[in-house]
């Protein structure tokens, strides 16, 4: 009984130099490890060209716009700037003449939109000065931050976080993104949204609080920013709820309309 054991002991300990060679031949100090498996860039496209743009975060501003602050029940004139994310992938690309379907997400009874010029970063940095922001913007787009406003609003009264009411799958739609040397950097112009034929926003990027160049001053001060990422410049008011067969038309002056179906 005891010579087998021994046997095998003997056989494992001979073998073990050889083992140990193998290993450090295995896994040289310069071993070029690979995932287990492959996940998608989140990109979006780059509108007239055959070019994408790859999304690294999604970042959000609260309220900037002073009418919509007081809608959510805020002080516009006292509130700093607020940012929140929303995961990369609840991006839902919307192309320019497509009325593309959006499903209605699941837990809510009272789901809005919120229109919003989106800036696309080429790069980024810490504690950008706002006179040198907009340099690092790669160009605009058009953008929804949808949003299951009964959810937001009861983690709100429970002093929770609201990520539920916001980052969820689908909850970003957006159009393609124009370059800087297209559109120019936008600071005034339409900005409105209709359901079913009917304006319900309407108002003027110049009525924004926080300028795009201060939102990336703002949010340089809390995150490092760098290319991809991508800002959602806040909603002006009158933000409201869809339901099931609702086809929202979202209109920037200067950019395609986008255009989805809620199902
Ligand atoms: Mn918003």
């Amino acid at each position: 009984m005891a010579k087998p054991k021994k046997k095998a002991k003997s056989k494992k300990a001979k073998a073990k130099p050889k083992a140990k060679a193998a290993a450090k031949k295995a896994a040289p100090k310069t071993a070029a490890f690979r995932t287990v498996f492959n996940l998608p860039q989140v990109t979006v496209p780059i509108f007239g060209s055959d070019q994408t743009f790859p999304v690294r975060r999604i970042y959000c501003i609260g309220r900037n716009y002073a009418a919509h602050a007081r809608e959510m029940g805020s002080d516009p004139t006292r509130e700093p700037p607020f940012f929140f994310q929303k995961p990369t992938d609840a991006i839902q690309y919307v192309a320019p003449g497509k009325t593309v379907n959006h499903p209605y997400p699941p837990l809510t009874k009272n789901y809005h939109y919120e229109i919003e010029l989106v800036a696309a970063l080429k790069s980024g940095g810490k504690n950008i000065k706002a006179a040198d922001a907009l340099k690092h913007v790669y160009g605009y787009a058009v953008g929804l931050d949808m949003t299951r406003r009964d959810l937001q609003s009861q983690m709100k009264d429970q002093k929770k976080p609201w990520e539920i009411g916001k980052g969820f799958d689908y909850g970003a739609p957006i159009g393609p993104i124009f370059p800087v040397s297209k559109v120019g950097h936008p600071s005034k112009g339409a900005i409105s949204l209709s359901v079913n034929g009917e304006v319900k926003q309407n108002a003027d990027l110049s009525q924004m609080i926080w300028s795009v160049a201060e939102q990336i001053e703002k949010l340089s001060e809390a995150f490092e920013l760098k290319a991809g990422d991508i800002i959602l410049s806040g909603t002006p008011e009158n933000v409201g709820a869809v339901v099931k067969g609702d086809t929202l038309v979202a209109k920037i002056e200067g950019f395609p309309d986008l255009t989805i179906k809620i199902v």
